[in-house]
């Protein structure tokens, strides 16, 4: 079919002239000057007028409408690249390409209004479906990976500590307080973001959690390509792979605490680890306070852990607690970089720890009280509450074999052990 030609109206302002005065004055207009024009053509005051100018029909035909493209005058300035080109009937219009401008002309037309939006719906349904189809394969994926379900006298003693841990974040996240929003689920797992990592990484590793087939993809493929955990547990991707559905809380720490009986130094190791993260907590919590960097290298972890050897946790804390002071001193006077006064804070407690060693004052050095401690992670709490049984004296004792071996036996009144 020939495409249509719709003729333009020409301006009222120019209806006077005759088309062929009309087309000398359009010519012209590009190489005279505005005001020799205006009086000769006899226009009545007019600054753009290019905009008077009636378009031009061309071979050029609309996409949508089989009518012919009008072009329109540029302007003096624009002359060089060009008019623009629009469709009389949809309005439909190609911008001149102008490789000097910094904008980007698109065109606004209900048609390609419309093609945009169904391209834009169309590869949005594409990427959908294909979400699908990696999900179905992840699904399929961890259907064939997952081997059944272990028991849980196949999981070693630290295990089922950590195994404890995380059904008490499981618990908390089923709770009133997570319908909050500020909630973020196993957040209080561990007392450090490192140990509540190591927790979950130990815990798939012997499988006794596995990935859900329900498992949300993007944090799955950031646990995949990045190692990341925390997606992991915040989109509840994780589930238990244990036999043991009942009861499981109770059975796991009856276990432990059989394991305790016959071996005191496994409690030890699970207390001085706890203790750990706790004494890096309380020194990170304190520098971030103050606007100084964390510090938890091996440099500042040896410390601690030769420290527990001697100390309590909340003797330990007490320490950095004045080490702190004097640091935030420091960062006021500005005499140091914020890394060195760190760094110092490190340097410090060594010193002052060793001074009590060496003046003997180091066992009866009153420590931080607990009403000062740290919100107590869940690992925290159920260490000493639930597999221990020693409660506040894992903060307040220096970890030792002593609390365990006393002669009434384990999980009864227990005498604290002389700290040497
Ligand atoms: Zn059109
Ligand atoms: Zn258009």
């Amino acid at each position: 079919m020939e495409p249509e030609k719709i003729k333009p109206e020409v301006h009222p302002k120019l209806a006077h002239l005759t088309k062929e005065r009309r087309e000398e004055f359009y010519n012209r207009f590009y190489n005279e000057k505005n005001s020799v024009l205006i009086d000769e053509f006899k226009i009545k005051g007019n600054a753009n007028l290019h905009k008077l100018f009636e378009p031009k029909i061309i071979d050029e035909i609309c996409e949508y409408c089989n009518v012919c493209l009008w072009e329109y005058y540029p302007s003096k300035s624009t002359q060089k690249i060009g008019g623009e080109k629009k469709c009389p009937r949809c309005d439909h219009t190609i911008y001149p390409n102008n490789e000097y401008s910094w904008r980007s002309y698109r065109c606004f037309c209900s048609n390609c209004t419309r093609v945009r939006f169904e391209k834009e719906e169309r590869e949005r349904k594409e990427l959908e479906i294909k979400m699908l189809a990696e999900h179905e394969k992840l699904k399929e994926m961890l259907k064939n990976e997952n081997e059944k379900p272990i028991n849980l006298t196949e999981l070693d003693f630290n295990e089922k500590v950590y195994l404890l841990s995380f059904l008490k974040g499981e618990q908390a996240s089923s709770s009133e307080i997570s319908r909050f929003s500020f909630y973020r689920p196993f957040m209080n797992l561990a007392p450090t973001t490192s140990l509540k990592e190591d927790i979950i990484k130990v815990l798939l590793k012997c499988k006794a959690l596995k990935i859900s087939q329900n498992a949300n993809l993007d944090s799955y493929n950031n646990y995949i390509e990045n190692n990341n955990i925390e997606d992991l547990l915040v989109s509840k991707s994780l589930e238990l792979n244990i036999n043991e559905a009942n009861d499981l809380y109770q059975n796991c720490v009856e276990y432990l605490q059989n394991e305790l009986k016959s071996d005191f130094l496994k409690g030890v190791i699970i207390w001085r680890r706890v203790a750990l993260h706790e004494c890096v907590e309380y020194l990170n919590d304190e520098l971030l306070t103050i606007g100084l960097p964390v510090r938890e290298g091996t440099t500042t972890v040896e410390l601690f852990e030769e420290l527990l050897n001697i100390y309590s946790v909340s003797q330990i804390n007490k320490i950095t607690e004045r080490i702190i002071e004097r640091a935030a001193k420091d960062k006021l006077s500005g005499s140091s970089s914020n890394t060195r006064i760190a760094n110092n804070v490190v340097g410090g407690i060594r010193s002052y720890a060793n001074k009590g060693i060496n003046e003997g004052w180091c066992s009866s050095f009153v420590g931080l009280p607990e009403e000062r401690r740290k919100p107590q992670s869940l690992l925290s709490k159920l260490v000493f509450n639930d597999v221990l049984s020693i409660g506040s004296k894992g903060y307040i004792n220096a970890p030792s074999l002593g609390i365990f071996t006393v002669e009434n036996g384990f999980n009864q009144n227990i005498i604290p052990p002389p700290v040497q």
